[in-house]
């Protein structure tokens, strides 16, 4: 029988030697075949802070090489279950942040058409627009599950509509995300307006700011989000910074009195058993993250992404 892609093991390979894939998977080019593909977009054109995400998906790859290949928390072995590879980098404009949103779109349009979810590897999270236009194309009206410090549903920065603070806004704008169905969990930190979270509660937003879940555990509100987003394909986007500065400072826009990874873990381990048609992690800065704990988290959390999907198994032992 022939045996899904796995990850080179640093058994056979020391985890410092060999190529740089995500989870040192084998690199493709065609998503055909795949039932799930890690996938980067270097791109940092939206920030509106400190830059350099574009480093993001080639950091995050080099720190997946300490990720393992079975969960030992819940028992899925996502490459058992699934044929999942690294289908690399898109290909960007970095002269032109419209010219790059499009090629986003057709990029992980092509690979959801070919009926794989994409894990995508940010990026700025201008390029939630993008993943929403393509998944929305493939999946129809989506719900959205966005955990991170900003609500980014800001109408415009500088008079610009497309960057990493409006995609929410935009999404809801085009009908790519239903507002019944949007959850945003881990919002903080002082705003433009008094009502700036209010935006997307108005519409229907589940909100579930991250004072509500200081000095707690996250996987009993899991159970409301679960209940909010329903039947239907969900797209989750990972903002890092949704995370206290403390435990991934490698990041543009950083906010104190953030998400513990611990709830991070349970977060997206309450996701089982919805239909996620796709997943970013977004918002690694490299240049910002002198002990790469920010890309050695974002590269965990993917893996955790990985393990939710539909069709994964858990093996003997399941918790
Ligand atoms: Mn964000
Ligand atoms: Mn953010």
């Amino acid at each position: 029988m022939m045996r899904n892609p796995q990850p080179l093991s640093a058994l056979d390979m020391p985890r410092f030697a060999g190529l740089t894939t995500m989870m040192r998977l084998p690199a493709v080019d065609s998503a055909e075949g795949l039932n799930a593909g890690f996938i980067g977009v270097p791109f940092d054109l939206g920030t509106s802070n400190r830059n350099g995400t574009r480093y993001g998906p080639r950091a995050i790859r080099a720190e997946s090489v300490l990720v393992r290949p079975y969960n030992m928390a819940t028992g899925a072995a996502p490459f058992d279950s699934l044929v999942v590879s690294d289908l690399g980098d898109v290909r960007l404009n970095p002269y032109n942040l419209l010219n790059s949103i499009d090629m986003i779109t057709d990029r992980i349009a092509s690979v959801a058409g070919s009926g794989c979810r994409p894990l995508i590897l940010g990026g700025d999270h201008t390029v939630l627009l993008p993943h929403l236009r393509a998944l929305a194309a493939t999946h129809g009206t989506l719900a959205l599950i966005q955990v991170d410090a900003h609500a980014d549903t800001l109408d415009e920065l500088y008079g610009e509509k497309v960057t990493h603070g409006t995609p929410v806004r935009r999404a809801v704008e085009e009908g790519l995300i239903d507002p019944n169905r949007v959850v945003q969990i881990g919002l903080r930190g002082s705003g433009y307006h008094p009502d700036d979270f209010r935006w997307g509660e108005r519409l229907g937003f589940l909100v579930v700011q991250a004072e509500e879940l200081w000095h707690r555990s996250a996987t009993p509100v899991m159970e409301t989000v679960r209940k909010k987003v329903g039947e239907g394909p969900v797209y989750l986007t990972f903002d890092i910074d949704s995370l206290d500065l403390g435990v991934a400072p490698g990041t543009g826009t950083p906010e104190i009195g953030g998400l513990t990874s611990i709830q991070a873990l349970e977060i997206i381990r309450g996701l089982r058993g919805l239909d996620l048609v796709g997943c970013d992690l977004v918002e690694v800065s490299p240049m910002y993250d002198l002990t790469g704990a920010t890309a050695l988290t974002a590269a965990h959390l993917l893996f955790e992404m990985l393990c939710v999907l539909p069709g994964v198994q858990y093996e003997e032992g399941e918790r």
